[in-house]
């Protein structure tokens, strides 16, 4: 028998992408599509809420690495060959600041395939609930979609300071007008006015425990999915756990 030592895996490897749109989302974000050429579409094949990261080179020849959670779905991927993403801007950012600037249609950039376990594979019979504040949307985004694709129902509390400032609130009404009350979708406006006074001002602890008991049934929810500030994440996370909720995965984008 030949014992195979040192059996090494596969790491993964940078790859090139072009840039085949880009289109303002809101006045401080964008949505970026790739093209994917064929021979690369199974290695960037993905789960809904997976992320790609960018490598870049500065001026000063230092090397920046971000990640991007994918907006898009992998039927998207398999039908037309795209993966889109959203970013927002952060200032004095060193690559949403150069996605702002500069990235245009042509560009090359280079991409290493998707990671990450903030992921799920839909199952129709589920009831999905998403927690999520500004850039946090765009994992969810994907996994919305591919879940009410496959007849699941979703559930969506989306956190922003107002209407304008909404990421891929268009995508989200078409998934509305698509899906019905599959997609239960509500925007919760922290500079503006929302729906309703539960669904003005910030999503603190307090707040969500009044949602829970007015608004969204816990209980008739499968798997959760926060996505946002890390206040925000972990308040949200505590009082699911207080209520039962059953499995709740989180994506943090940043910790001061
Ligand atoms: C798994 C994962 C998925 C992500 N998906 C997305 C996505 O879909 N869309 C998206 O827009 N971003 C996403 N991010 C965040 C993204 O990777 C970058 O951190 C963000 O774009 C800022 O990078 P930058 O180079 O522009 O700023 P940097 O040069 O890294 O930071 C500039 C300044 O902003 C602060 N800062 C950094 N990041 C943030 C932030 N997110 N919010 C507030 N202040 C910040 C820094 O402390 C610094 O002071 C994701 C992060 C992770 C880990």
């Amino acid at each position: 028998m030949t014992v195979e030592l040192n059996k090494r895996r596969k790491r993964p490897s940078w790859h090139k992408l072009t840039v085949s749109r880009v289109r303002p989302l809101t006045d401080d974000s964008l949505e970026v599509t790739l093209a994917v050429p064929p021979e690369l579409r199974k290695t960037f094949d993905f789960k809904p809420g997976q992320h790609i990261t960018f490598q870049r080179v500065e001026d000063d020849g230092s090397e920046v690495r971000r990640s991007y959670s994918l907006a898009s779905t992998p039927r998207e991927l398999a039908e037309h060959g795209t993966l889109r993403l959203g970013i927002k801007f952060i200032p004095k950012g060193s690559f949403s600041a150069y996605a702002k600037r500069v990235l245009a249609p042509g560009d090359v950039l280079e991409v290493l395939p998707p990671l990450g376990v903030f992921c799920t594979e839909p199952d129709p019979g589920r009831h999905y609930g998403a927690i999520v504040a500004g850039s946090g949307i765009t994992p969810i985004l994907s996994i919305a979609a591919a879940a009410l694709d496959t007849g699941a129902t979703v559930t969506l509390l989306y956190s922003n300071r107002t209407g304008e400032s909404t990421m891929f609130a268009d995508e989200l009404a078409e998934l509305e007008r698509r899906h019905g009350d599959r997609l239960r979708l509500h925007h919760i406006r922290t500079r503006s006015e929302g729906a309703s006074p539960l669904l003005t001002g910030r999503l603190t602890p307090d707040r969500f425990r009044e949602v829970l008991t007015g608004l969204v049934d816990s209980e008739e929810i499968d798997e959760w999915f926060l996505c946002g500030p890390y206040e925000m994440v972990l308040g949200v996370k505590e009082v699911l756990e207080e209520a039962g909720a059953r499995q709740i995965h989180t994506e943090l984008y940043y910790v001061d």
